[in-house]
């Protein structure tokens, strides 16, 4: 048998990472500004993870989800002190497909609807969703519209408000889209989004599988707006590379037993690895760093010639080309030896570990610089 291959994938091969480096089978070194898709968070290999994991290993061996697993409070504890939501509940899962499922599943059974607004361009994981309008159809599963999903543009204030009616069941939106290009809704739209889930009674679920755990600059992007929504969903950089998902739960979802469930969520070294991510966030002011090298990279970045416009926040940035993004990205990673995600057509996406340096983040500059130079040349 061999792998379905659906992914394209580099031809290299990692045998060892530390923070935002890694090296191939070869011996050749690469700076890492895509984190295996914004999943690194603290960096690769970081020491206080590896033994955080390494001291619940043996428990893998008597792994049940009935019996109470005392990390699990840990986990929701940390979580809800770093994010400013300790008043909220959490439920663990092990994705960001599986973080929206339950999340919109939660929201049915709150009011008993089934329609759900989302936006274009947006990206919710291979959900009943199945949400992804963007211009590359090739890693959508189809895009969905059904009776039941409507997709309105983004940050369309007067389309929402025409939208909205008392048979919506939630809004769902990312704090900023990821897949579609790196866009930020503004803090207008999401108070707008909020103000309206609340005269309707419907559910206000915020994707943060992508743009929270720290990379916005804040612990979740939608804190920028000062809104509080109802669900807030979380992966990615949650585990630092460790399949882990969750479900934060306003107070206003009152649990019962069986509501939801898991198999694996919430086993001990998924909560080992959370627990460690949240750990090092704080002690190394990660948060902190991630928009102070944000806000500089994007500064910088906004002046290199041939670049149309930069988007993001902190360490989630989307550099839109007038031209289409292959030639840049396998100069930077064959001849410069960088790592970066993309987007669409002509969109690199920046997604690092926090802990990039103001060092790493010139060598990245200067190599972008004089690859944007060298193709503008030719
Ligand atoms: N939501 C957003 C915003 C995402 O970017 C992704 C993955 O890219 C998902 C959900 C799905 O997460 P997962 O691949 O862990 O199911």
């Amino acid at each position: 048998m061999k792998p379905f291959d659906v992914y394209p994938l580099l031809d290299v091969e990692p045998v060892k990472a530390s923070g935002c480096w890694l090296w191939d089978k070869d011996g050749n070194k690469y700076l890492d500004l895509y984190g295996g898709h914004a999943v690194i968070s603290i960096g690769h290999c970081h020491p206080h993870y590896i033994k955080k994991i390494e001291g619940q290993l043996e428990r893998i061996g008597f792994y049940s989800n009935s019996v109470r697993i005392p990390l699990q409070d840990e986990l929701a504890q940390k979580l809800g002190d770093l994010s400013g939501y300790s008043d909220y509940k959490l439920f663990l899962c092990n994705s960001g497909a599986e973080a929206n499922e339950n999340a919109l599943k939660l929201a049915s059974f709150y009011n008993g609807r089934k329609r759900i607004i989302a936006f274009t361009k947006a990206f919710h994981g291979r959900t009943s969703l199945a949400v992804a309008a963007t211009d590359n159809q090739s890693i959508v599963a189809p895009v969905n519209e059904t009776e039941n999903v409507l997709f309105l543009p983004f940050n369309d204030e007067a389309a929402l408000e025409k939208a909205m009616n008392d048979s919506v069941c939630a809004v769902i939106i990312e704090g900023m889209q990821g897949v579609g290009g790196v866009q930020v809704p503004t803090d207008s739209f999401l108070k707008k989004a909020k103000s309206l889930c609340e005269k309707y009674n419907a559910v206000l679920i915020l994707d943060e599988v992508q743009s929270g755990y720290g990379r916005s600059g804040k612990f979740f992007s939608h804190q920028y707006s000062g809104i509080k929504p109802d669900l807030i969903t979380t992966a990615k950089g949650m585990g630092n590379g460790f399949p882990v998902g969750g479900v934060l739960i306003s107070p206003k979802f009152k649990e019962k037993h069986h509501m939801l469930g898991t198999t694996f969520g919430g086993n001990h070294l998924a909560c080992a690895a959370a627990i460690a991510v949240l750990d090092v966030i704080k002690s190394e002011n990660l948060m902190m760093n991630a928009k102070g090298i944000g806000d500089y990279m994007i500064s910088a970045l906004r002046k290199i010639t041939g670049v149309k416009e930069v988007r993001g926040r902190g360490l989630m940035i989307g550099i839109e080309l007038d031209f289409p993004y292959e030639a840049v990205r396998n100069e930077l990673i064959f001849i410069h030896r960088i790592f970066t995600g993309t987007s669409g057509k002509n969109v690199i996406r920046i997604l690092p570990p926090l802990t990039l340096s103001k060092e790493e983040a010139e060598i990245f500059l200067h190599a972008f610089a004089s690859v944007m130079k060298k193709l503008l040349v030719k």
